[in-house]
């Protein structure tokens, strides 16, 4: 399998690169999903000229456009690491990311809640790190983490499922060109969207069956921005149970009663959290399997990402 090429926070890689010469190696960044997934590190403060070790910065200011100040000595460091970011972005174009995993707490790479200060050295999470607002703001289509986000299980099943569904979409598209691309993808995507939200598997079919209306390009594009916003969307245990029940439909005529009764209890094991997501999708590609059912086979809900990283064992 061709690797999948994620920008990192270049700590989360093992490399001595924060301020106080340290690093921040996450062993299941690297290790396990390590295996599927090539890095591109970026470490912000010290491409854009900044030593190892150097004095400690945070954010100050407005929290919608705080300066990046050194702690103690207060030199201001937003221009230079602003002018280094635009740079670098363009540099990060021709790498055809499909993510981005940044450290988080970090007022340069920081995604979401970074302390931002005032005067009087009080601070409100809401900041978000340098770096991390001008790459986001320029690839608002990419699936973008921090590290500590990725600690949750489902936010990191989410992740994970947006990267390879992006991988599978980019890999469609180079194999052939046309709106049957189109339309062969969202057929073996459909129930994963549902899993996420009715409302934009709603979108997508109407966008797919008006596929001849619009221009090629413009489709993919409209497409893929669809489905990117519907991925982010989490799934919970009452939507998955929901669409394995609409899966269930489709052994209607097959199932004995025996086996529906059984389906049906684990479906709702797992609606109630008493098992993992793994358990009833288990039991429902037995079914696909022994019943041949042409159109679940070739859904990608049954197997969105390698079992190996085990994403659908949590509880
Ligand atoms: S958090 Fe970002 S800026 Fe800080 S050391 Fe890690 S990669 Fe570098």
């Amino acid at each position: 399998m061709e690797k999948i090429k994620l920008g990192i926070s270049t700590c989360l890689l093992g490399q001595n690169v924060r301020y106080d010469g340290g690093h921040r190696l996450d062993r299941f960044l690297t290790n396990t999903l390590g295996q599927y997934v090539e890095y591109v590190p970026v470490c912000p403060e010290v491409e854009c000229g900044l030593p190892i070790p150097r004095e400690a910065m945070h954010l100050e200011g407005n929290p919608n456009s705080p300066r990046l100040v050194t702690i103690h000595t207060k030199q201001d460091m937003t221009n230079r690491m602003v002018q280094w970011a635009k740079k670098r972005i363009v540099a990060l174009e021709k790498e055809d990311l499909y993510g981005f995993i940044f450290k988080s707490n970090s007022p340069s790479c920081g995604v979401e809640r970074i302390r931002v200060y005032n005067k009087k050295g009080m601070s409100v999470k809401k900041g978000v790190g340098i770096l991390a607002k001008i790459f986001t703001e320029h690839f608002r289509l990419l699936p973008i983490e921090d590290e500590g986000c990725l600690h949750e299980s489902d936010l990191r099943e989410n992740f994970i499922e947006r990267i390879f569904t992006l991988k599978r979409w980019r890999e469609a598209l180079a194999k052939k060109e046309g709106r049957g691309v189109v339309v062969d993808f969202h057929t073996a995507h459909k129930i994963l969207i549902l899993s996420h939200s009715p409302k934009h598997y709603q979108m997508m079919g109407k966008l797919v069956a008006k596929a001849k209306e619009i221009p090629t390009k413009e489709l993919y594009q409209q497409y893929q921005a669809i489905l990117m916003e519907a991925l982010q969307l989490k799934t919970t245990p009452k939507k998955n149970a929901n669409v394995l029940q609409h899966m269930m439909g489709y052994f209607k005529e097959q199932l004995s009663s025996d086996e529906k009764k059984e389906l049906l209890e684990v479906i709702d094991h797992y609606r109630r959290e008493d098992i993992p997501l793994i358990g009833p999708v288990t039991l429902i590609q037995h079914y696909v399997r022994k019943y041949d059912q042409p159109y679940l086979k070739q859904q990608v809900y049954l197997n969105p990402h390698p079992i190996e990283l085990q994403l659908r064992n949590h509880v």
